[in-house]
């Protein structure tokens, strides 16, 4: 197969464009065409008058050593690499240990299929219920229901990524292209092919209930176990050496493989893990607000008279501003057609997060606007010390917010200007249950409101509107990623725990659904010849 990539052509180009521009690309005769499939599609939007589709694509010809030694000189032409999964190991018959996974996000679903697929029979341990059950929890806390500390936004089977706008991009190296085999496993679960193909793909919150559910009961049926509302609240060690974990019923299971795919919301887990003591290191990440605007604002801006092509689909944005005071402010986690959800999981705090549907038709964009935050300058002194700091920011939105779980809020022309809302502009809250208008200025530390105040209007300079008055900051954003990082060594095991495999997102390694699921293959193949005594390959 030969691969050339950057192919453009324009966004309304026919079918019948796309062979005849690989042809002219590679001078051949329409019969000497075998076949081709699209390996990548981006959009080049940069000249909204002339947005192209930018293709990477995998062809046949009947001569293919031949076009290769013609384009040798041409960097844009190379043969396609096989970016085939391959298994590392495979279970002995004389299994007696089974590997345990804590977690069943999108790290430890991973983990978990591939350590049923090598033959290990993995038992995976859940805190949260199954995904329909927790759906209800869920979607009854967003009406106004009681907070189920267990089942949540955060907690319960899919992980932080079910209720999400379901985005499947990473800027991870992945060299070995696990992320293919990661996309063609939500293929098989029901996603759409063109996840495969397209460059920035999404699923949203639907489908991916469904998809969750139908990898399982693959991990079932190929021998694996799933037991959910099992919290494990311990572990078992022998000195250096894990020897398994106790969990919330006060049973213990004995094994010397564990996985550790916990997220990056339980607090609890980290600082039982810590009294163990399992190294632990505080690690950086962002806090600020969530922003509203009208999707069809950003859709003007980004794509103008191409705004609303079915192959754009809703525009997205990502935007970075280095402020004066030193610190950097970004776009985070944007959901085109989106909603902003509460994404609590603790009693008495207030917590943002972005969803959406496939479709992404809802009337508002939404985004984070964070500000990067770090141990040595803003939290010093304990491992822990970061989620102290986000338990103290959420619990001010609490109180701010009305204490009953609605959120603070703000306009962003009243935010700018330094004085409190008291009425909504065209941008409405899709906040639910429900946001309470206020000043959102002493809700998070000062360096970071000034860093924003400076960035919104840095921001407006690219996507015009974007500092308008109507626009909605709901607050607060806390669990951009991780504040800790459980260190592993090059054979993915603790430093000083044989046999804990910290993983995903909750130790230090992911951010997001598909790096979550790559780092989850990468542990179980770890565990894997870490059971059949052959070392991991640096
Ligand atoms: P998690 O998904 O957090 O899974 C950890 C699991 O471990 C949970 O199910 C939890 O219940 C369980 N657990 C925790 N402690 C224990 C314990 N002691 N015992 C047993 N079980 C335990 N990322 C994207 O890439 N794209 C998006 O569009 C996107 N949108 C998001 C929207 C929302 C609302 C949220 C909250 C997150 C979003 N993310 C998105 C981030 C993404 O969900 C996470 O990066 C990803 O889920 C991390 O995967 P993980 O498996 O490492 O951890």
């Amino acid at each position: 197969m030969i691969r050339i990539n950057e192919l453009k052509l324009p966004l309304n180009h026919s079918e019948a464009d796309l062979p005849a521009a690989i042809c002219a690309r590679l001078k051949l005769q329409p019969e000497q065409l075998l076949q081709f499939t699209v390996f990548k599609r981006g959009v080049d939007a940069r000249k909204k008058s002339d947005i192209q589709l930018t293709y990477t694509l995998d062809i046949d010809t009947d001569h293919n050593a031949r076009v290769l030694a013609a384009f040798s000189k041409d960097e844009q032409i190379r043969p396609a690499p096989d970016t085939s999964y391959k298994f590392v190991a495979k279970a002995p018959e004389s299994l007696t240990e089974r590997p345990i996974v804590i977690g069943l996000g999108p790290c430890g679903l991973f983990a978990g299929l591939l350590l049923a697929e090598m033959g290990f029979n993995p038992i995976i341990l859940e805190r949260g219920k199954e995904v329909r059950e927790r759906t209800k929890d869920t979607f009854g806390f967003w009406r106004k229901k009681p907070l189920n500390t267990e089942s949540n936004v955060q907690f319960g089977e899919g992980g932080a990524g079910t209720f999400s706008d379901g985005k499947l991009y990473s800027q991870v190296k992945d060299p070995k292209h696990y992320g293919r085999k990661v996309m063609s496993e939500f293929v098989k679960a029901g996603a759409p092919e063109e996840i495969m193909y397209v460059s920035k793909p999404h699923i949203g919150t639907f489908k991916l209930v469904t998809m969750v559910e139908k990898m399982r009961a693959r991990i079932i049926e190929l021998g694996g176990e799933i037991r959910f509302s099992t919290r494990v609240d311990d572990i078992l060690r022998d000195g250096e050496q894990l020897t398994g974990v106790r969990l919330s019923d006060g049973s213990e299971l004995h094994s010397r493989y564990v996985v550790l795919a916990v997220g990056h919301s339980a607090r609890d887990t980290f600082e039982m893990l810590f009294k163990r003591d399992v190294y632990i290191e505080a690690k950086p990440f962002s806090v600020g607000f969530r922003i509203e605007h009208r999707q069809s604002m950003i859709d003007e801006c980004r794509y103008g008279a191409s705004a609303g092509h079915p192959l754009l689909g809703a525009a997205d944005y990502k935007l970075v501003h280095h402020g004066s005071n030193n610190r950097t402010v970004y776009s985070f986690c944007m959901c085109p057609g989106g909603t902003v959800v509460a994404a609590a999981s603790e009693e008495g705090r207030v917590v943002t997060n972005g969803m959406s549907q496939y479709s992404r038709n809802e009337r508002n964009a939404n985004s984070a606007i964070v500000v990067g935050i770090d141990p040595e300058r803003d939290y010093p002194g304990h491992p822990l010390a970061g989620i102290e700091l986000q338990r103290k920011l959420e619990a001010q939105a609490f109180v701010l917010g009305g204490s009953n779980y609605d959120a603070p809020a703000q306009r962003v022309g009243d935010f700018l200007a330094g004085v409190p809302s008291s009425e909504f502009g065209d941008v409405l809250p899709s906040y639910t249950p429900g946001v309470k208008l206020t000043d959102l200025s002493d809700v998070l530390p000062d360096f970071v409101i000034a860093a924003i105040r400076e960035a919104i209007p840095a921001f407006d300079k690219q996507i015009k509107g974007f500092a308008r008055d109507e626009g909605l900051l709901t607050g607060v954003e806390t669990r951009t990623s991780s504040p800790i990082c459980i260190k592993r060594g090059p054979d993915y095991q603790s430093l000083n725990t044989k046999g804990l495999f910290p993983a995903g997102e909750g130790a230090g390694y992911a951010g997001g659904i598909l790096s979550a699921g790559i780092d989850g293959i990468k542990v179980a193949e770890a565990v894997a010849l870490a059971m059949t005594g052959q070392p991991v390959p640096v």
